[in-house]
């Protein structure tokens, strides 16, 4: 179960004290964009609180404005939701559904005189609006008879003025302390085709005056947003108290998710892709759900995430470090080990029978003994990581080189005799030889090796194109301006000549393993296909990011 926070605090106090019997939640995202990760803190908050008091959350779509909306976004979002592990059930709404209720609502205003139809452009009302320190002026057309506001709202809906000519506002206080309570407009002109209701509308209710009304139409109990809607709440209750519904639902503002090195807005990321920058909402460098997951991030991570940041008021920047964490204590667990070398170094073993091939007994997962083991092909030519071979090794380094001896793990204890170079002088192949007595990793006399290595059999090994992730950002908190200019240019390696054990080829596309002391990998979704191989690196073995900046600073 979740940790208590202040929200479940309140929802505690709302069941003691018999306010609510039943708790009903609900996430409302406007499908303008796809999902990403800090959707994700609010879907496990909303959905999670349902879960946990027996009640139920509702997923709504917020789609009152037309131009930036479309069904893609509707879809994608449905099963953003559920890979991340919630249902709604048979709760699916949208706030266009209640177009005609928020309609007869704001003409009962305009009957009750709480409302007037205003001439004034929006850069005009946006002046006399007024600031912090000075009231706002009130509209010329503030005064208007109930009559002329039914009369001229009718002919707003009825499409007989351009967009933007008029608005429909509701009479509060142009000198209320809140600017959110100085007349703010309820109803706008837009002549433009929605995705559900067609041409139908040519007025659209403000996310301010549709968004309380939904609520309330659906019963939700607990209407939890982030907190810029906290200066909001005073027209939430003011839409809901002036109206005829019998439930008032309660608005409870938390603070956002922002992840370091991170963009999160959905305008910048769509900027991102229609830009091309990234390949996609689902590139595996954006911080979207798709992208997560396509990079192998699993909804079991993302989750524990959101647990361990928790709920609270204050907004604050959380280290993306701590996502990458959740993520190697998930995969862990769970990812099958396989051998795979990024940047292949031939190794031939001098004394190794030609054209025979052993298959040697591999663990698939040490963590989880159920998982068993599987064959790895093994013979006299084989790769090695390019990296695990010095001609001149510095201090510390116990990995191969000429005349030392190391372990391929999970075969034979194998001795560096020579390296032969290519015309510039570059190390191409080396010699070993080979114990033939050490099989399994164990030489009779037990002498000690320093070092372990990975490898693949040249011959039974598959070629792979395997793609290092790095941050999307080089700064930590970029500024609105300059967004662009702060993306990192080595997010992406792709190494093109790797190899692989055979095994992965049956690896599913989506799944993460772990390749031995290399991190966690996916087979790509979209671009790995049988013969043609493409991972994913997830995230790697350790934090080196945090090893490298404790270098810089030492
Ligand atoms: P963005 O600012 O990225 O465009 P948004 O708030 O406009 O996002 P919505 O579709 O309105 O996007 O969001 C749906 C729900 O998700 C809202 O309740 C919103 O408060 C919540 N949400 C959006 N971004 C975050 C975030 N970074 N952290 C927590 N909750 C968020
Ligand atoms: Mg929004």
């Amino acid at each position: 179960m979740a940790a208590s926070d202040f929200i479940r605090d309140i929802i505690d106090e709302d069941i003691k004290s018999g306010k609510h019997k039943a708790v009903t939640t609900r996430f409302p995202p406007e499908p303008n964009g796809y999902l990403h990760i800090g959707h994700a803190k609010s879907v496990c908050l909303n959905f999670g609180i349902a879960r946990q008091y027996g009640g139920v959350c509702h997923l709504r779509f917020d789609d009152t404005n037309p131009s930036r909306e479309d069904v893609e976004y509707v879809d994608s979002i449905q099963e953003d939701v559920r890979w991340l592990g919630f249902d709604w059930a048979d709760k699916l709404f949208y706030a266009s559904d209640y177009f005609e209720k928020i309609h007869d609502y704001a003409v009962e205003l305009i009957r009750r005189g709480k409302a007037y139809v205003c001439d004034l452009s929006t850069e005009e009302i946006r002046k006399s609006r007024g600031s912090f320190t000075e009231p706002g002026k009130e509209s010329p057309y503030r005064g208007r008879s109930v009559e002329e506001n039914l009369d001229l709202f009718k002919r707003m809906r009825a499409g007989e003025f351009p967009d933007g000519s008029r608005v429909l506002r509701a009479k509060i206080d142009m000198a209320s302390p809140n600017m959110n309570l100085r007349d703010p407009v309820l109803y706008r002109i837009k002549k433009a085709s929605h995705h559900r209701t067609g041409d139908k509308w040519c007025i659209y209710p403000m996310y301010d005056f549709a968004h309380p009304i939904s609520d309330a139409i659906e019963g939700i109990t607990h209407s939890i947003c982030t907190l810029e809607f906290e200066d909001h709440r005073p027209l939430y209750d003011w839409t809901l108290a002036e109206g005829p519904s019998p439930c008032r639902p309660r608005q409870i503002e938390f603070a956002r998710l922002n992840l370091t090195y991170t963009l999160m807005s959905k305008r910048k990321l769509l900027d991102l892709v229609e830009q091309k920058l990234v390949s996609g909402w689902d590139d595996p460098r954006l911080p979207t759900l798709r992208g997560l997951r396509r990079r192998g991030c699993t909804p079991e991570a993302i989750r524990e995430f959101c647990g361990r940041i928790g709920v609270t008021k204050f907004n604050s920047f959380t280290e993306l470090e701590l996502l990458e964490n959740c993520l190697r204590d998930d995969l862990n667990k769970r990812a099958l080990r396989y051998m795979a070398v990024l940047k292949p170094l031939k190794v031939v073993l001098d004394n190794y029978p030609e054209g025979k091939v052993e298959e040697l007994d591999a663990i698939n997962n040490p963590e989880d003994p159920s998982t068993g083991t599987r064959k790895v092909p093994f013979s006299r030519t084989l790769y090695i990581e390019a990296d695990d071979f010095r001609e001149v090794p510095p201090p510390k380094f116990h990995r191969l080189s000429p005349g030392r001896e190391v372990r391929l793990r999970y075969g034979y204890l194998i001795k560096c005799v020579g390296a032969v170079k290519d015309s510039s002088g570059n190390v191409v192949e080396l010699r070993c030889a080979c114990d033939l007595g050490s099989r399994g990793g164990s030489p009779a006399d037990g002498r000690k090796v320093k070092a372990t290595l990975h490898w693949v059999c040249a011959e039974r090994s598959l070629p792979a194109e395997v793609r290092l992730y790095d941050r999307l950002l080089l700064t930590l908190q970029p500024q609105d301006e300059d967004f662009r200019k702060c993306l990192n240019p080595k997010s992406l390696e792709a190494l093109k000549d790797c190899r692989v054990e055979p095994a992965l080829a049956q690896l599913k596309p989506g799944t993460t393993c772990q390749f031995e002391r290399q991190g966690y990998f996916c087979a790509d979704s979209v671009d790995s296909k049988p013969g043609a191989l493409v991972f994913n690196r997830t995230v790697t073995l350790r934090d080196t990011w945090a090893k490298l900046e404790a270098q810089a600073k030492r």
